[in-house]
This record gives C-alpha cells, structure tokens and sequence, in this order.
C-alpha cells in the first residue's frame, strides 16, 4: 500500500531525478577534496546562504554539533531555546562530547526567544560564571509550529551577539521553509549569523545529508572536527549529486507543501474534536490538539489512520503534528482530512 506520510519531512524519499543524478555522480574521495561533486555542492550552498565556505555532513545533528564544537571551549555556555532541536533533541552532545554548557531560555508563543532575556542571560565577568560564548536561534522553529522568524528578528539577536562579542549560530534545519513563507533570499536569514546549519534530507528531498556554512576557517575547523566525529565520507559525490537537486529545484517548490498544510489546516479546522494552532501551517507544519471530549487516545487515532493508508504521529498526550512534504499531493491531503472526519464523528 502507497501510504500518505504525513510523519515527517525527512520521509522524504530521493525523486526520480535524483535517483538518475545520483547514478550518474562523477565521483572522488571526498577526504582528500577530491569528490567533484560534493566540491560543488559545498559552493552552491555557501553561494545561496551568502557565506565563504560550507561543508556537507551526515546529517543535521552531526552540523549543529560541529557549529557548537567550532565556536565553544569546554565549560562555555550557550544560550538556546528551551523548546530548540539543539537542546531537546541532539542527545546532550554538546555536553557530552564538548563539555558545553546550556542556558536554555523560554522559547516564545512565536518561536523566537526574547531579546531581554537573551541579554539578561549573558554571564558577566565573574571567577563564579561559565563564560557565554554562543547564541543559538532555530528556524524554522519546528516544536513551536514550524515558526519562521523573520530577518528583522535575525539581525536584532545578531545585533546582541555582536555587541556581546558572542558567536551567533542558526540551527536553519528549515531554513528554506522559512525563506519560502517569508519571501526572502535564504541568505538573508543568514547573514547576521556566524554559521548556519540546514538539512537537505527534510523538505529538499535528499536522501542524506546536511550543510553547516560559514567563513573559511570556521569551515575548516568545522572539516577537522568531522573526521574525529568519524564523520568523513568518501565517494559522498552518490549523495551530493541528490543535494545539487535540493538546492537548484526543491528550494523553489516549497511553496507547494505550504500551500497544502494551509488546505489541510483548513479542513481539519472543519472536523468536531480538534482545535488547530493558531500558527497553524505557517510553513508545512499542521499542529493540532484533541478536545478533551474526544475518548479516543492518539495512539488509537494512529491505528485507525494506519488503517486507512495514512501515517502520522502524535506529538504530545493529546496532540499531533502533521508535515506535508513533495510526496504529499491534493489527494493526500484530502484523504487525510476525510479520514479525521470519519475517525472522529
Ligand atoms: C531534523 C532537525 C535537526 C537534525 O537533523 P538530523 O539530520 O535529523 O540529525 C536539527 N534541527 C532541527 C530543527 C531539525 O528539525
């Protein structure tokens, strides 16, 4: 059975162009410099976030990681959202592997953390402080509603960091999401910070892989620290072929996902039970909750949606979180909505 996934973005399976250029790669060792094709894929993405340099890696955490092991010491602290991947969902490795020490601050309804609490949370010279060293920002803001936060927003938390002679790090897993639902160049969002870090393995479609990007030297450390992380790939050019993809067509469709979690927010809007976010589908995320007269459990709402070809996940006690991507079409998402209705009347 062709299920309608509706999990996650990074479901995403390589389209079948991808799948040809991914047949096709020139390839090298990419530990020696020498995969052609990953060589362009690093320049393409430093070229469209506006930076020197990026390097590809295994994946979004690996990025984020590295971002963290580049700018901080041992013993340093970070400032990040209570509600950020960083924080939540990277298995503590930026303690455990970097002795990094989190701040987390509240993030905010609208995904951002506030500008007087990230001030307020700089340590001041004292023997008794960690040393802060590193604001860290996400967007899109995934837990908070696949949240963009805007370029005003960007530079104004850049605009601390620099004040406060602190690095400035965007965990951009989404950044294109963000970019696409604010009308923006993607680099635009970037420029105030540091480094950024974006997936292509989410709604860009790749099968593998992620981007962390920045100048020259951080890139460089950045290189050095994934070959101790055991995070140097050789022949990666098979997969990079799939990211050259991400970057030259699927940035530019991702209106389309948006488009449709608007037509499934909306629908589902129409179903007795649930109550939608009201950031709802800001980007191609759908976050809803059940209203507390509805008996069934999420897990039972998982079964009998399994049931009738469609996979989601619930994301709370009483809540789910539904993601369009490019392997969700109109059908999908009406068949989603019409299988709520029928689950829940
Ligand atoms: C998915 C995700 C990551 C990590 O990416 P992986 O490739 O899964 O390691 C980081 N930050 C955010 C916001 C994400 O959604």
């Amino acid at each position: 059975m062709d299920y309608v996934d509706l999990r996650s973005d990074t479901v995403t399976k390589p389209t079948p162009e991808m799948r040809e250029a991914m047949a096709e790669a020139e390839v090298g060792d990419d530990v020696y410099m020498d995969d052609p094709t990953v060589n362009k894929l690093q320049i393409r993405a430093a070229d469209l976030l506006g930076k020197e340099d990026s390097l590809f890696v295994p994946s979004g955490t690996m990025g984020n990681l590295l971002a963290l092991l580049v700018h901080c010491q041992r013993g340093d602290e970070v400032i990040v959202g209570d509600k950020s991947h960083i924080y939540m969902n990277e298995a503590g490795g930026m303690s455990a592997l970097g002795g990094i020490y989190p701040h987390p601050i509240r993030n905010q309804p609208d995904g951002s953390l506030s500008l007087e609490e990230i001030r307020a949370s700089i340590q001041t010279e004292d023997v008794h402080h960690t040393i802060t060293r590193l604001i860290c920002i996400e967007n899109t803001q995934n837990v908070c509603g696949g949240l963009p936060l805007s370029v005003e927003y960007t530079r104004q938390v850049g605009r601390i960091a620099k004040d406060n002679g602190l690095y400035f790090h965007i965990d951009g897993a989404r950044i294109f999401n963000a970019a696409a639902a604010l009308s923006v160049p993607a680099k635009d969002l970037a420029a105030p910070a540091d480094s950024i870090m974006f997936c292509l393995s989410k709604g860009l479609a790749a099968p593998v892989g992620s981007m962390l990007v920045g100048n020259q030297k951080f890139i460089a450390r950045a290189r050095h620290l994934r070959k101790m992380l055991g995070g140097g790939m050789r022949q990666a050019g098979v997969l990079a072929a799939a990211g050259m993809i991400s970057l030259e067509r699927m940035t530019r469709r991702l209106g389309e996902d948006h488009a449709r979690a608007r037509k499934l927010s909306e629908g589902l809007k129409q179903v007795t039970g649930l109550v939608l976010d009201p950031g709802s589908a800001s980007t191609n995320m759908v976050y809803f909750n059940l209203k507390d007269e509805v008996r069934l459990s999420v897990d039972q709402i998982v079964d009998e949606m399994r049931k009738r070809g469609i996979l989601v996940d619930w994301a709370g006690p009483r809540r789910f979180r539904l993601v369009t991507h490019f392997w969700v079409d109109d059908a999908g998402v009406e068949k989603t909505v019409r299988a709520f209705s029928e689950i829940l009347k």
